[in-house]
C-alpha cells in the first residue's frame, strides 16, 4: 500500500478543481473552471453537448490532461506523477456511455480482473466481491455470460458493478443512460440511486432530470466550457438565473 500525506480531512472537500483551463489545440475547450464536491455529494452536470462535460469528468481521474490550474482529490493534486495518477485512478472509478466492458472476457472477467491485477487481490476472494456486486446489481445470474450476451441495460450494470469491485472513493459517470434504450433507462437509474443512497461520491453528467431532480445534491449547468450556475435542483429547476440555463431547461425538459 502506498501510504502518501493527506492535505485535508476526509470531511473536507474531497474534489478541489480551481482555476481549470485546457485546450485541445487551439480550441478552449475548459475556461476557469472552480467546482468543490464534498465526500458524500452527488453532483449531476448537465447542458448542452459539446459544452466540456465529458472533458471535466475525464480530467477528473487524467484520461485528459489540463495545461492551467489544479486539481486536487483525496487532498492529493493531480500531477505528471505516474504512481500518483495510479493511486488516484483507484479512488476514482469511472462509467462510460457506451460501457466499455472487455468483450473477450466474461462478465465474472470483466469484475475480477482489476481486482487480482491491480490489486493483486487472491481470485477467489475478487470472485466473492464480484457476485457480491452483481448481487447489488441485481445481474448475478449472468456471471459466466459475454458482455454480447447481455442487453445494454445489463451491460451498463455489469460496467457499475465493475467499477464497485475496486471500492472507489468517488464514481465518475458519463452519460450512462444515454446509449440505452428507453426500457432499460429506469434498471440503471434504479442502480445508481441506491448507489448515491449508500453514501458514494457522484459526479454524474445526464439529461435524466426527474433523475437529477432526486438524487443530486446539486446540478452544475455547462455551456461552451463555463461553468454557468450551480444550485441545489430545487433552486435550479424552479428558478435558474441565466438564459442559458432557461433555454436550456426550456429545450430538455
Ligand atoms: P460534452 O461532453 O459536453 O458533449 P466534450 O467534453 O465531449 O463535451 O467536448 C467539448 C468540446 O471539445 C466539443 O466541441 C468537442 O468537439 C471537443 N473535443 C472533445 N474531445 C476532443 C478531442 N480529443 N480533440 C479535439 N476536440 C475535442
Ligand atoms: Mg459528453
Amino acid at each position: 500500500m502506498v501510504t502518501e500525506q493527506k492535505e485535508v480531512t476526509a470531511d473536507e472537500d474531497f474534489i478541489v478543481i480551481s482555476g481549470l483551463n485546457k485546450w485541445y489545440g487551439d480550441f478552449h475547450v475548459l475556461k476557469d473552471v472552480n467546482l468543490r464536491v464534498k465526500k458524500g455529494e452527488k453532483l449531476v452536470i448537465c447542458g448542452p453537448s459539446g459544452s466540456g462535460k465529458s472533458t471535466l469528468i475525464r480530467c477528473v481521474n487524467r484520461l485528459e490532461q489540463h495545461q492551467e490550474g489544479r486539481i486536487i482529490i483525496n487532498g492529493m493534486e493531480l500531477n505528471n506523477d505516474v504512481k500518483r495518477i495510479d493511486r488516484i485512478r483507484q479512488e476514482v472509478g469511472m462509467v462510460f456511455q457506451n460501457f466499455n466492458l472487455f468483450p473477450h472476457m466474461t462478465v465474472l472477467e470483466n469484475l475480477t480482473s482489476s481486482p487480482v491485477w491491480i490489486r493483486k487481490m487472491p481470485l477467489k476472494e475478487a470472485e466473492e466481491l464480484a457476485y457480491h456486486y452483481l448481487e447489488r446489481v441485481k445481474i448475478p445470474e449472468l456471471a459466466h455470460k459475454y458482455p454480447m450476451q447481455c442487453s445494454g441495460g445489463q451491460q451498463q450494470r455489469v460496467a457499475i458493478a465493475r467499477c464497485l469491485c475496486m471500492n472507489p472513493q468517488v464514481m465518475l459517470l458519463d452519460e450512462p443512460t444515454s446509449a440505452l434504450d428507453p426500457e432499460m433507462i429506469k434498471e440503471v437509474l434504479d442502480v445508481i440511486t441506491d448507489l448515491a443512497g449508500s453514501g458514494m461520491t457522484m459526479l454524474c453528467v445526464t439529461h435524466e432530470m426527474g433523475f437529477a431532480r432526486t438524487v443530486a445534491d446539486r446540478i452544475v449547468f455547462m455551456d461552451q466550457g463555463e461553468i454557468v450556475e450551480q444550485n441545489d435542483p430545487e433552486s435550479f429547476f424552479s428558478n435558474p438565473q441565466f438564459d442559458r440555463t432557461k433555454l436550456f431547461l426550456s429545450q430538455i425538459i
